[in-house]
């Protein structure tokens, strides 16, 4: 009889992800109407659809070059320059991955000596710890508040560094809170970062769907170039979660490591989405546009209504996401979101599978159709005068 298991003691030891334990319960009911998951409603525009056909058609079913193809990056790198101001070379700074879910795997790989630590403030997207435990290194984690918009205090950053840091993981847009950092909240995390010589791993993944404040880049803050990872894709703004495709910018020395591990991992991106990514980038951005300015109107929608019916929500600056404040009903999030499922077949996301702080608060997504919105603020709002008069 065999007694050992077969499962590394750091995989056994992994928490599967709270969010997929709370929608295999909402599989089993009908008539649900989710406000639970974390894509677009949007299907890939036509155009970046035809390329890919385009591109089978034309026969171009192998490898491309391990960092992506040089095309796709020296697009890539025109795009950061024009939007985000920030100059990446495409020969040796940017990889295309697959998803911003490898960019931030070979990122946190690449950088970590085993026992190095990452500060990875919360609430944010259920990966951050794990990624940075499967790396061999530390999640610390801090907590910010919705008093403070949750917003990472420059103070809280300077708490949370040891002599074990090596970089701080920073989501904005963020998911679950949608909260934006501006200019200067980033100059005054830079200042900290680099009286540390620390590393910013920038997930700006949603830097598309900014609402009220243009977007800033880490990288793009006064010293920052050299010491900024920036993780991006196509899933979110462009409507493409199931092409698989992201990109990694970073200082010639980090690239370059990154991408022996990319090329033994994972070899390159897949070849027909990386053409269909093309094709978003040279002639998409409209397509952006009109997908941001509905999302910003259903976003709009969302946080007025919440607050109406005594869910008090802040305002979300970006990303798809309300994070409303579920404390008044007395009820933990968990214990709403399973009221909630069941009494009436809503679908919401407790805010404390994102992290300690996330307790108190629901993540809703509004990337749902308006009449699908309407109908689960108006269940919504009945389940409020059931349970808080
Ligand atoms: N970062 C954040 C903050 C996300 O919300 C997500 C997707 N939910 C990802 C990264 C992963 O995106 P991708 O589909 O590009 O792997």
């Amino acid at each position: 009889m065999i007694k050992t298991s077969y499962v590394s003691k750091t995989i056994a030891e992994l928490k599967p992800s709270g969010i997929r334990r709370f929608f295999d319960l909402a599989a089993n009911l009908e008539g649900v109407v989710s406000l639970g998951v974390g894509e677009p409603d949007f299907v890939t525009s036509w155009a970046v659809r035809e390329a890919a056909i385009n591109s089978l058609e034309e026969g171009y079913t192998s490898y491309t070059a391990n960092a992506g193809l040089f095309e796709l990056r020296s697009e890539i790198s025109w795009y950061m320059e024009k939007q985000f101001h920030v100059s990446y070379r495409p020969d040796d700074q940017i990889i295309v991955t697959v998803g911003a879910s490898q960019a931030l795997d070979i990122a946190l790989r690449t950088i970590l000596n085993p026992g190095e630590e990452v500060i990875v403030v919360e609430p944010c997207f259920v990966a951050y710890a794990p990624l940075v435990t499967m790396a061999g290194g530390i999640p610390v984690t801090v907590q910010t508040s919705k008093e403070e918009d949750f917003k990472l205090t420059p103070q809280q950053l300077e708490a949370a560094i040891t002599p074990k840091t090596k970089a701080v993981l920073i989501c904005s847009p963020n998911n679950p809170t949608g909260t934006q950092l501006g200019q200067e909240e980033l100059v005054m995390l830079a200042d900290i970062v680099k009286k540390h010589d620390l590393l910013v791993i920038s997930d700006e993944i949603y830097a598309e769907l900014a609402y009220d404040e243009e977007f800033t880049s880490f990288a793009a803050v006064d010293g920052m170039l050299e010491r900024t990872i920036v993780i991006n894709g196509f899933s979110k703004g462009f409507a493409m979660t199931g092409w698989r495709l992201g990109f990694v910018c970073a200082p010639k020395e980090i690239s370059e490591a990154m991408l022996k591990l990319h090329q033994y991992a994972m070899m390159c991106a897949p070849t027909v989405a990386q053409h269909a990514a093309l094709e978003a980038l040279k002639n998409g951005m409209q397509d952006v546009e009109e997908m941001r300015r509905s999302y910003r109107r259903r976003r709009n929608y969302i946080v007025k209504s919440f607050n109406e019916m005594g869910l008090d929500c802040h305002n979300p600056g970006g990303a798809f996401y309300a994070f409303p404040s579920i404390e008044r009903t007395g009820m933990t999030s968990m214990e709403f979101a399973e009221k909630l499922l069941t009494e009436e077949l809503v679908a919401v996301v407790p805010g404390d599978v994102f992290g300690e702080s996330g307790e108190g608060h629901i993540r809703c997504s509004y990337a749902s159709s308006m009449e699908q919105l309407q109908e689960a603020l108006r269940r919504m709002e009945r389940f409020m005068k059931n349970h808080c008069q």
